[in-house]
């Protein structure tokens, strides 16, 4: 498809983008998932149609439309829907327990959630602690009081919306503190759909990309859906909580897929499946991985199997997914680098006096581009904070770059532990920790592992009267956590201990926890 076709939508909303690809692909398939296809005319009609539908129910644009839901076709009608609608879609992890939930409902007051048969409980849940009635839409066995996912249809629509309206809500943790909802506009998107091109080659505009990430995150939603279905491309829908490395090996060579982006974890399971080496993946033409640093030991072993070069993303939820990709640079990937910063991607690594550093100096990355959020929602004074005089967005990643403009991510300054491509924020879970009766104190610290990076360690320092063994365990730890917050944030090892290491200004020294 050229370029050039897209020129009529290089404004307004993102959602017309998918329409002129759908003008020209209509009959072929854009969704796969078990033994459903979707062609990219149906996505175009059911999105479109789902959009009028939301809009006779009185869902306005600018409100807010959550969608809790696993990876499946639905998700990408009501995404694409909730575009066409003008409405910012807030997409939620289906892990969410409802403690979870409810922050994102009443942070984003959403007037519709879009859910599914098997999250319909929790969002019960959640509607009765907060006594929010959003019109409530559901994938599958719906309530008597809910709208079935299918019967939301109506008069196809796509509304205008300017550059700088907002297009997306997906929360992040940031820097610190609690989920923030990061405002992406239509500009933001439609700029991501081209993303890369810092070489300015294209990429194939058929490509099949198998989808084990879940969708609710910026990986999964943008890089992995929406830029390859905008190209004309089809994405081949698995869900994330059922990832199995032989049945991705056995897809990628019974499909031909030709892209494929994991975290370190799936890498590691993948080549440590008694299975690799015996399938074909020589269709694969272009290998990512990101979220956290890549292993270059299991990209080798990858690699050498595989027989196509890896390559390591970067990116944030603000900055509406990636920044830098390796395949997308001059000389191409370089081991143990992001890559060169797309085209469209200001950065500079600063001290901490805000200075720029030599080349080869370690400092924080800031970023700027059409493609960085507008902001977060309701939080002024975050929004402030997060970017620097020039409109630089502060990333809170520590990276140094070479002389070739391809830059390394050395470590994080900020808090937050990256498990099997998971963000967990030490924060959460310890004000969680912190209400079990037995508990008095607690710090999170997230201690390395080969399969998932990292994972959370909870230094446990029980109530005065509480004993351990008897009180308290770390059965009883893990299973508080389990029972309130999605599966991936639990403590996977925990020490009891007396009192936590503390600075002088009394926060704790979280270097000397391990
Ligand atoms: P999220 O907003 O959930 O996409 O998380 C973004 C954060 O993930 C970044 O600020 C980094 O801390 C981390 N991250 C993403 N990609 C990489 C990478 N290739 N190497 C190291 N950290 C990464």
């Amino acid at each position: 498809m050229e370029r050039t076709d897209f020129q009529d939508v290089a404004t307004g909303n993102a959602g017309a983008l998918h329409d002129v690809t759908a003008a020209e692909r209509g009959d072929e398939p854009a969704i796969k998932m078990g033994e459903r296809t979707l062609t990219h005319a149906e996505l175009r009609d059911r999105s479109a149609a789902f959009a009028g539908g939301l809009a006779e129910r009185g869902i306005e644009p600018d409100d807010r439309l959550l969608l809790y839901v696993p990876n499946c076709p639905e998700f990408l009608i009501a995404f694409f829907g909730g575009l066409k609608a003008g409405t910012p879609v807030s997409p939620a992890n289906p892990q969410y327990r409802s403690r979870e939930l409810e922050h994102q409902l009443t942070d984003s007051n959403a007037q519709v959630i879009v859910t599914h048969e098997q999250l319909r409980d929790v969002v019960e849940e959640t509607l009765e602690a907060t006594g929010a009635d959003p019109l409530v839409v559901t994938v599958g066995d719906a309530r008597p009081d809910d709208v079935p996912f299918e019967a939301v249809d109506g008069d196809p629509i796509c509304v205008d919306r300017a550059d700088d309206d907002i297009s997306t809500q997906l929360y992040t943790s940031g820097t610190t503190g609690k989920p923030k909802g990061v405002l992406s506009t239509h500009k933001n998107l439609r700029t991501q759909a081209f993303a890369g091109l810092t070489t300015g080659v294209d990429e194939p505009d058929d490509e099949r990309v198998l989808v084990s990430l879940p969708l609710y995150h910026t990986t999964g939603v943008y890089h992995c859906t929406w830029q390859p279905l905008i190209k004309g491309g089809c994405v081949y829908l698995r869900d994330p909580s059922e990832w199995d490395p032989a049945d991705a090996m056995a897809a990628i060579e019974e499909h031909e897929i030709s892209a494929f982006n994991g975290v370190t974890a799936m890498f590691v399971d993948m080549i440590n499946d008694d299975s690799f080496g015996e399938y074909d993946l020589s269709s694969l033409e272009s290998v990512g991985e990101g979220g956290a640093k890549m292993s270059v030991t299991v990209q080798e072993e990858f690699e050498s199997v595989a027989g196509v070069d890896m390559y390591e993303g970067y990116g944030l939820t603000e900055t509406s997914g990636a920044t830098h990709a390796g395949h997308d640079s001059t000389f191409g990937p370089r081991l143990g680098t992001i890559g060169q910063p797309f085209r469209m991607t200001d950065c500079k690594i600063v001290d901490e006096s805000g200075d720029e550093v030599e080349p080869g100096e370690e400092g924080e990355l800031l970023i700027r581009g059409p493609h960085v959020m507008k902001g977060y929602h309701n939080l002024p004074e975050e929004t402030d904070a997060a970017f620097d005089e020039n409109g630089y967005f502060r990333t809170g990643d520590i990276a140094r770059c070479d002389e070739d403009n391809y830059y390394e991510i050395i470590d994080r300054a900020k808090d937050v532990i990256v498990t099997a491509g998971y963000n967990v924020y030490p924060s959460e879970v310890e004000d969680l920790l912190r209400e079990h009766d037995a508990i008095a104190d607690v710090a999170v610290v997230g201690v390395p592992d080969e399969r998932r990076n990292e994972v959370p360690k909870a230094f446990v320092v029980p109530a005065p009267n509480a004993t351990v063994g008897e009180d308290i365990t770390a059965d009883d730890v893990r299973d508080f956590s389990l029972d309130n917050l999605a599966a991936y944030k639990h403590p996977r090892k925990i020490e009891f201990i007396d009192e936590l290491p503390r600075t002088a200004s009394g926060k704790v020294r979280k270097i000397e926890l391990e």
